[in-house]
Formats: structure tokens, sequence, C-alpha cells
């Protein structure tokens, strides 16, 4: 049984639908309809679809339902819905579990599209939202009342690798019944244990590890059948976030390799992160295995890796940063993050610009610091590439 497999099997084989042909590779089908015998039988499926019977490719597609079944199986979810990317996926879990008049409490740390949807839309009907300091509990405590309808977190955060304690805020936000919802993008679905820990909603960016490659955007909501089925799907298939079938094709591949990948990158990630800690140039290497994190017993609970991200805040500010990034030779400076390729990326004026400096400054944005994404490229020459770099600071 697929539930059964380890993660490598699942991986390979999890949700795979064969044609009459019997193809090996997963089938695109890139057909935005189904053709139907009769029309009693177009009846029938508009009034009760099966598992194999499609109607509309905004609604579902066989390959977008092979991607969703894979990743289920991964996360260890019921049920998954695939979007066109990962703010749909965002968006599309958010609003279609809230109404004017609920209350929602968010880590302050941030995707800057999070914040929009949160600070900017949810807002502009009639959602009320709080935010607060994700790494504090007493925080989360305060925040979450007994009409609080969910939570909502970064587990890593984005760019300076908070680490939040999930178990802990599933207890509090369970203990008045508001659903948890995270955004796993960091954590990876190799490393996730969000639903183990209380999740009760993930949210991925496939764009991110799971393509890796750079090609395509997409996104994935997981949760229960009823979650994804009767509150997410009719959202999602009625606005149009879906997936296409050439991207979800994209995905699964991504998929086969994903756990490779994340390894690979990991090691190199974990051997950079030790060689830079402590160097004078920096005045911070973030890392959430590294004994200095300051979330590191946290970190170390709630994934068994440390990723394959850091950042590292150079000393000397925006200009040192600059000649940093510029000096580089095999980092990208980028935006993307889990891709073959290394990626510098300086949040401060790219990312997190539209933030004002005190907002910034209160995230920990520093004008030196630099988000770096650690590609499958030989670890040493990464390692060689980014000292030289501080050397040229
Ligand atoms: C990239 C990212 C998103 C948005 O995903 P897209 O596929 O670019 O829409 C959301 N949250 C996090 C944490 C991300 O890294």
């Amino acid at each position: 049984m697929t539930k059964d497999w380890n993660t490598r099997t699942k991986l390979v084989h999890a949700g795979t639908r064969r044609s009459q042909y019997g193809e090996v590779s997963e089938a695109i089908f890139l057909t935005q309809g189904f053709v139907y015998d009769t029309a009693e039988a177009a009846e029938a499926r508009f009034l009760k679809a099966g598992p194999d019977e499609f109607i509309y490719a905004r609604y579902g597609n066989p390959t977008v339902r092979m991607f969703e079944d894979r990743i289920a199986a991964l996360e260890g979810a019921e049920d998954a819905f695939a979007t066109a990317s990962g703010m749909a996926a965002v968006n599309g879990a958010l609003m279609s579990m809230l109404k004017a008049g609920d209350h929602l409490v968010a880590s302050r740390a941030l995707f800057g599209s999070c914040l929009y949807i949160l600070e900017d839309i949810l807002t502009r009907f009639g959602v009320e939202v709080t935010f607060v300091d994700g790494t504090d509990l007493d925080a989360w405590r305060g925040a979450i009342r007994a009409d609080t309808t969910a939570v909502f977190l970064e587990s890593i955060s984005n760019p300076t690798l908070e680490v939040i304690d999930l178990e802990a805020v599933a207890e509090i936000a369970h203990g008045v019944g508001a659903l948890v919802v995270v955004d796993n993008v960091f954590a990876t679905p190799i490393y996730s244990r969000a639903l183990q820990m209380g999740a009760d909603v993930v949210i991925y960016s496939t764009t991110k590890h799971i393509d890796g490659q750079g090609r395509c955007l997409g996104g994935v909501v997981l949760g229960s059948q009823q979650f994804i089925r009767k509150t997410v799907e009719p959202y999602l298939k009625h606005t149009g976030g879906a997936m296409s079938p050439f991207n979800a094709w994209v995905m699964l591949k991504g998929m086969e390799t994903l756990d490779i990948r994340v390894r690979a990158m990991t090691d190199s990630a974990t051997a950079i992160a030790t060689a830079l800690d402590g160097d004078a140039r920096l005045a911070r290497v973030i890392f959430p295995h590294l004994p200095s994190h300051p979330q590191h017993a946290v970190a170390r609970r709630m994934i068994a890796r440390g990723g394959t991200m850091l950042s590292l805040d150079i000393k000397g500010g925006q200009a040192a940063a600059f000649r940093f990034l510029n000096a580089l030779q095999i980092f990208t400076i980028s935006n993307n993050l889990g891709d073959a390729k290394s990626i510098v990326t300086h949040p401060a004026t790219t990312t997190h610009q539209r933030l004002g400096e005190d907002q910034r400054m209160a995230l920990g944005i520093t004008p030196g610091l630099v988000r770096v994404s650690v590609g499958l490229e030989d670890a040493d020459d990464l390692l060689a590439d980014l000292t030289g770099a501080l050397a040229a600071v």
C-alpha cells in the first residue's frame, strides 16, 4: 500500500495513473476538458464525479491529480489541491475558510505577498488580523481569543529563518478550536512533520524545492479530505487558481528526485554554515541547526536537518552586501530558492523592499543581510566562491 511506502518510493510512484497505453513516464494530459459517451453520462458526472472522472481542467485533471495524490502521500495528508502558484495556494486556503468578522492571528515574519494578503486583502473583507512575534509563545497566547478562527505562520521564516514552535502554537490554537495553517516552504516536504505537530493545513510553493530547477510556478494546499474537497476546492475551482497539467507534470518529475536533491543541498548548506559561522566579516550566520541559532532547540525538534537555506549578515551594511553579491562567480543574484542553482538575494532592496525601514529592522532584515539558497553544485566550489567574495568586501 502506498501509505506504507517510505519517502523515496512514494516520491517515484505514489499517485501514478496509467492510460490504456501503459506508459512508463506519467502522461501529460494537456487537455482543458473531457468528453462524455452520452448526454446521460455527462449529467451523471456533473452530479457526482468518480475518482478517475474529470469535467474541466479548472476543477481537476489526471496529471494534476497524480501530483496531488503524490504530494498528499508524501506529507501524510488525506488530500491536496494543486494551484497555479504558491500565492494562489495561500490565497485559496485563507479566502475559502475565512469570512467577515473572523479573527486571524499570524506571525509577523512572513513572505511579502503573504503579508499583502493578510494586511491588505483579508482586512478589506472584514477579517480582523493580529500579528505577533511568532517565536514568542506568550504573544500567541495573548493574541489568540475564544473567537479566533485560524492562525497562519511560516514554520521557518523568510529571510531570517526564525523557527516557530509549531507544536506549542498548535496546542494554543486548538484550545479555542482555531485552524492552524502553515506555509511550509523553508521546512521542505522532506523534513516536514507539520501535520504530526498539529498543523491542520499545510501549504507549499512548489516553485521552490519541488520543481527545484527554476522552470514553473506552482503551489499546493494539503489537509483533510473534508477541508480540501468541501472548502478549498469549491473556491479554487470557481475562481480559477488551478495548476496547469504541464506544470503538474514538471512537479511530478521534480518529486522523483526531491529527496536526493534536498539532502544533497542540505549537506552543502550545513557545511557552508558551519565553515562561515564565527567569520569576523559576518555579524551573523543564520542556519537553523547551528548552535548559535536563536531557536536552535526548537529547530532541532521541528526539522530533522537544517535545510537548504542560510542567511549571512555582512558587516558594513548595504554597500558591503552589494560588493559581496557582485563578487560571486557561481551564486547567481535572483530571488528563487530551493533551486539546483545556488542563489543569493538581498532582501532589503528586493523581496522586502516594499516594507518600510522600521518594519524591516523589526524583522531583522538588516542592510547587510544576504539570503543564500544552496544548490547542487560542488560544496567546496560554493564555499570557495563565498569566501572569495567575502575577501572582496
Ligand atoms: C515563494 C514563496 C511563496 C509564494 O510562492 P509562489 O510560487 O512564488 O507564488 C509563499 N511563501 C513562501 C514562504 C515562499 O517562499
